[in-house]
């Protein structure tokens, strides 16, 4: 259950500890946040608010425990990470729990979310300890004019304090997906999670303390990114940044000092879609990739770029999709459920007003309850409309009719972001072209865009971020190359 049982001990009153120097602990101020349910759109949860001293401490805290960790055997790190990610999966129902309150994530998703998030850490627990046992060995002589003298070793070393800022849409996978790859490579960590998903974070961390893991080591400060969030980003006591969220980042890049960072950031993932398409292959795929968790995906389908000859047909299989999606609470597992916020949900609205008012034609009524937006197709969607460029992060999606492959690719590439983006074509030869062409981290061919399997590279160009995530990547990005050259008195070929 959420905050009992082995969870107790994170909760005082009713407001949620934050975690610094291996405890559990409140705010001097007393301060709180309030988390709001989606769906009650009421208080839920309450986590501190902790103050500008209260992360310089943690921060102090996370420099001194990295020393010791980085000098710990990669072996044990990895066994201490096997152990978090079993105790994580040993309590997914209690942290599922939390994510349905917190960010109306359906039931099912919420599970889902949590057991991946486990097996996320496996696995970087194994790949770390094979790409962190190798290094390079480089010998002088293939430079000109060297002379087999040095021998150069290289190794993998760590960054230092790593600061993780998930976003609310997947706060314990999007977490992990920083904190295991930190903890591998030899660093500390500072977690600052989404007050959106911030109860469900700290019970994710509460498994990792559980784990055993050193003191200040992993440290997590709770508080709204608008109050504690400059502060922690330009504090000079954080060596890498490994932040996930939408323009924020964008703000945090050119704020943050000489230091990494790995920067996610959002998307307007485009589906072009051929006259050859699988055309109900492309409807599944448009409906799991532009309505699950009601379109609160970084990767979410976000723009249907169809040729004029095959649209009507695709409409109508995506109309009869979209009939059948559940709408309601997320305890009841429905497709589609509360967009996070109020002011989400009225963001949304703007866009869909907006298409309305620019002629776009309405597949289904506009309807909305508070923060639930039920599913909208808007067809005939032309470019002086927001929705053809805007990230509405909600279940409406528009549809652009295209007469050309160059048309769709054209608007592809005119928009900011660079995500990901798929093409749909039994033509093979036709969907690596267009793959080429797109200005994205990645293209799928023949599938809605995603971010998994979590070992997949993970990178968006330009205003999508900075970098590339997934295991390996993170991985290596969260370390730093150190080199050592052994210089000899004589060439080494001379002799014999
Ligand atoms: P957001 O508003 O940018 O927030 C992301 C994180 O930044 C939250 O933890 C937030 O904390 C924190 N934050 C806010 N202001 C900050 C500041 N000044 N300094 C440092 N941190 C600050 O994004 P969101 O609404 O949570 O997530 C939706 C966006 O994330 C979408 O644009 C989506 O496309 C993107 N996204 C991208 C990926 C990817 O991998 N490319 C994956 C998932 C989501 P508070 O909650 O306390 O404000």
């Amino acid at each position: 259950m959420v905050g009992t049982g082995v969870f107790a001990e994170i909760l005082d009153g009713d407001v949620y500890k934050y975690y610094g120097d291996g405890e559990w602990k409140k705010c001097a101020s007393g301060k709180s946040v309030a988390i709001i349910n989606p769906t009650t759109r009421k208080t839920q949860y309450k986590v501190q608010a902790c103050s500008q001293e209260e992360v310089n401490k943690v921060m102090e805290i996370a420099k001194a425990a990295q020393k010791s960790w980085a000098k710990t055997p990669l072996w044990k790190r990895a066994e201490l990470l096997h152990k978090a990610a079993a105790i994580l999966k040993e309590h997914k129902f209690p942290i599922a729990e939390c994510l349905v309150k917190e960010i109306a994530k359906p039931a099912k998703d919420s599970v889902t979310e949590v057991v991946r998030s486990g097996d996320l850490v496996s696995y970087c627990a194994e790949e770390g300890v094979r790409i962190l046992g190798e290094g390079k060995f480089l010998v002088s002589d293939s430079f000109p004019g060297n002379e087999r003298t040095k021998y150069c070793l290289t190794s993998k070393i760590p960054l230092g304090v790593v600061l993780a800022i998930p976003p609310f849409n997947y706060p314990v996978n999007l977490a992990v997906s920083k904190i295991a790859p930190a903890l591998i490579a030899g660093n500390s960590l500072v977690l600052k999670p989404p007050t959106q998903g911030a109860v469900s974070c700290l019970h994710m961390v509460h498994c990792f303390h559980l784990a055993g893991f050193p003191k200040g080591l992993i440290n997590c400060v709770t508080g709204k990114g608008s109050e504690i969030g400059d502060f922690l980003t330009m504090h000079p006591g954080v060596n890498c940044i490994s932040f996930t969220g939408g323009d924020t980042g964008i703000a945090i890049s050119k704020k943050a000092g000489m230091i990494p960072l790995q920067m996610e950031l959002g998307g307007k993932d485009a589906c072009i879609v051929l006259e050859d398409a699988d055309l109900d292959l492309v409807a599944s795929n448009i409906i799991k990739g532009g309505f699950s968790y009601s379109g609160q995906r970084c990767t979410a389908v976000k723009v249907v770029l169809v040729m004029e000859s095959v649209a009507d047909a695709l409409v109508e299989k995506v109309k009869a999709k979209v009939a059948k999606l559940t709408v309601g609470p997320p305890e009841e597992d429905s497709d589609i459920t509360p967009v996070v916020s109020e002011s989400s949900a009225n963001f949304i609205e703007g866009l869909v007003k907006d298409a309305k008012e620019k002629g776009a034609t309405f597949c289904q009524p506009y309807k909305r309850e508070g923060n639930l937006i039920w599913p909208l197709l808007l067809d005939h969607v032309r470019p002086d409309m927001r929705i053809a460029w805007e990230e509405p992060f909600g279940p409406v999606l528009p549809v652009i009719r295209i007469n050309s492959v160059e048309e769709g690719i054209h608007h592809c590439n005119a928009s900011n972001f660079g995500l990901q983006g798929c093409v749909f074509t039994r033509d093979i030869n036709k969907a690596m072209l267009i793959s080429d062409a797109m200005e994205t981290g990645t293209v799928q061919i023949n599938s809605a865009p995603a971010r998994g399997p979590d070992h997949f590279p993970f990178q968006g160009i330009k205003d999508s971020g900075i970098g590339s995530q997934g295991i390996t990547n993170s991985i290596n990005m969260m370390t730093k190359i150190k080199s050592t050259v052994i210089n000899l008195p004589t060439p080494t070929y001379t002799t014999g």
